[in-house]
């Protein structure tokens, strides 16, 4: 674990349930403003994470299928944007990294929900989760027009 992180941005929540007892006894746990005011509801990173890829999916789903030149450029940015001020610091470096071997396919509509799809299948991998068929890419953006 990250010693340096003391916030629950970049903790998940079982690993806060371990924390509470040891680290907010010992004073090592430091709670932020939004913490102290609503101490029953920290953002997890699991639940963000999955709040973003939800949105991040329905983005691509609904972008354009002929975008203009100025709409790539701007997508293109979108999801630098993303991997820089994403919360949680590991998951953007990842992030960054993987968007640097691989750069958003802002083309159109189709091509970059394949390449989100692959991108957190690449997450998925990475957390030993179930890997999605980012084959069939009309089924995913049916499923995230919806
Ligand atoms: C950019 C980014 C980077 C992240 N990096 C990390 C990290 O390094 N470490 C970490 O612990 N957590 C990371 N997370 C969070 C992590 O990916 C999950 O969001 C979190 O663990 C919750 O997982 P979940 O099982 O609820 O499903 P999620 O992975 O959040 O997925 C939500 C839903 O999307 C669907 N789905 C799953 N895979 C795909 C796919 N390939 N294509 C389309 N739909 C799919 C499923 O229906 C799933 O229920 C990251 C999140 C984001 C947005």
């Amino acid at each position: 674990m990250n010693h340096s992180c003391q916030t629950s941005i970049c903790i998940d929540k079982p690993q806060l349930s371990k924390l509470s007892q040891s680290m907010y006894m010992s004073g090592l746990y430091k709670q932020t403003e939004e913490e102290k005011l609503y101490p029953e509801r920290p953002l997890y990173r699991t639940e963000y994470g999955r709040m973003t890829w939800k949105v991040l999916h329905r983005i691509a789903a609904m972008y354009d299928k002929n975008p203009s030149e100025g709409d790539k450029k701007l997508m293109l940015e979108t999801f630098k944007g993303v991997s820089l001020h994403f919360p949680c610091e590991e998951c953007a470096k990842h992030f960054q990294k993987e968007i640097e071997v691989d750069p958003p396919k802002v083309e159109d509509n189709k091509s970059l929900s394949k390449w989100l799809c692959i991108q957190h299948n690449n997450v998925n991998k990475r957390l030993g989760k179930e890997l999605f068929n980012c084959e069939n890419v009309d089924s995913l953006i049916f499923e995230y027009q919806l």
